[in-house]
């Protein structure tokens, strides 16, 4: 083992100066990103504007493709895919670092505007597995698109500037909640009635529901848009206000989205540190993960099928064949979250195998439940690469899988991406309150973690 390098340790016993300076640097501009990219199209589009600063183009732009080319592919501004060519044929196969940019929240329902005693509500259906009482009483913010008959798009982000106002769902008082306090906490907020409050003004002169009114003249106002175009919107309800440091020591980081946004951010600050990579690499952030992966804009899409065939036709020649030897050839990190040891729930864990806030970058051989179902169960051989890779970088990392057998499970993006035959195993940053509206991580986890997709960037 190199010096300096100890599995068991904490990641910020290691640093020197400059390091925890990195540690804090790379931090705050991933506090930043996360507080003002809160839906998978801001991501995206926040991604994408990062990359062409770093000189990256639309694939769609580039004529041609050499070693060395910087190219962006955007699906439907939900997704994105990253790719530095490198110097050896494609159909040897590209490192991918894969991550989603969807996270659980609130969406408005098609027709969501009501009034019910003078108080004007939005109607909703969450997006992603919640826990429903976590997201009552909170300030929210509102944000997403709307979109017109005409095309016109509006983009809307109302409750982040400090003289905003933000929104919210009520919850019952505790002196009238004797019946309430008796139900199990599923049930104790229920989906139906996560009903956003948004006004109680009533529009002067106005007979009928004066307060939905006032709201909408509001949005005609301020917005330009009717209450017909919210059937053609995209509205997601967040928390409001940005990500914090966390702790005294401000060693953890307190916001909204870490899942998995954390990962789509280190993935394409490493994506950034490998100017001229042997195989072509790739960042890819996705949509829809917290729903299955479905969709257009999701990992279950063929657009990333699709996007290596024009890179194919961009480099001299598109074969079927070609494409499918480049996925069959490729190495992934599926960067994803996982679910850190929370000191006040020891029993959900055990404590050889599972992820500690400190130790580094995670790697999870498996997910699934009842028996690894659905899981993508990483090979010994590609693991064996990636520990040497880890160890030959110093960086600090450890190995988990998600709780106690058969407490619960998950899954990831890694088994559609394995479908396509290439070597896949998860990994990321562990976190603590994973899908409450504030998740918390850990700094030097993060700068691990960007270390490690470098590592495998440089050695896979
Ligand atoms: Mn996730
Ligand atoms: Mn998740």
């Amino acid at each position: 083992m190199s010096e300096g390098y100890d599995r068991k340790k904490n990641a910020w016993l290691k640093y020197d100066e400059s390091q925890k300076n990195a540690v804090i640097a790379l931090n705050e501009g991933y506090k930043d990103f996360i507080s003002k990219c809160k839906t998978e199209r801001e991501c995206a589009l926040e991604v994408i504007r990062i990359a062409e600063e770093k000189g990256f183009v639309d694939i769609n732009k580039a004529e041609s493709l050499k070693p060395g080319d910087k190219v962006y592919y955007n699906n439907m501004d939900k997704a994105v895919a990253l790719f530095v060519i490198g110097t050896r044929p494609l159909e040897e196969g590209m490192k991918l670092l894969g991550a989603h940019i969807d996270s659980p929240r609130i969406d408005l329902k098609q027709v969501p505007l009501y009034e019910d005693t003078e108080m004007a509500l939005l109607d909703t259906h969450y997006y992603g597995g919640i826990k429903k009482y976590q997201w009552v009483t909170i300030p929210l913010a509102i944000h997403g698109v709307v979109v017109k008959k005409d095309g016109t798009k509006l983009n809307i982000v109302i409750g982040e500037d400090d003289s905003d106002p933000v929104v919210g769902i009520t919850d019952l008082l505790v002196h009238l909640s004797a019946k309430q306090m008796e139900k199990n906490a599923a049930k104790v907020i229920e989906g139906e009635d996560l009903n956003v409050l948004i006004g109680s003004e009533p529009l002067a002169g106005e007979e009928k529901e004066a307060v939905k009114a006032n709201i909408l003249k509001l949005i005609k106002d301020k917005y330009d848009f009717e209450e017909e175009d919210f059937l053609s919107a995209e509205l997601e309800v967040v928390p409001a206000g940005k990500a914090r440091d966390f702790g005294l020591d401000r060693s953890m980081v307190m916001g909204y989205g870490q899942d998995d946004r954390v990962c789509a951010y280190t993935s394409l600050m490493a994506l950034f540190e490998v100017e001229k990579p042997d195989r072509t690499t790739c960042c890819l952030v996705v949509d829809k993960e917290e729903i299955g992966s479905a969709g257009a804009t999701g990992m279950r899409s063929r657009f990333f099928e699709n996007v290596i065939g024009e890179m194919f036709e961009k480099m001299g020649g598109y074969s079927g064949l070609k494409v499918r030897r480049a996925l069959a050839n490729s190495h992934m990190l599926s960067s994803d979250v996982s679910a850190g040891y929370d000191p006040n729930y020891p029993e959900v864990n055990e404590r050889k195998n599972c992820a500690y806030l400190g130790k580094g970058l995670v790697f999870n051989k498996f997910t699934g439940s009842r028996g690894k179902s659905g899981s993508n169960d990483a090979n010994p051989e590609y693991i064996a690469k990636l520990r040497a890779a880890m160890e030959k970088h110093e960086v600090t990392f450890q190995t988990s899988e998600l709780g106690k057998v058969d407490v619960g499970g998950g899954g990831t993006i890694a088994h559609f991406m394995a479908e396509y035959n290439m070597q896949v195993i998860d990994s990321g940053v562990s976190v603590l309150n994973m899908h409450a509206p504030w998740e918390i991580t850990s700094k030097a986890d993060i700068y691990e973690t960007f270390r490690g997709y470098v590592a495998f960037l440089c050695e896979l």
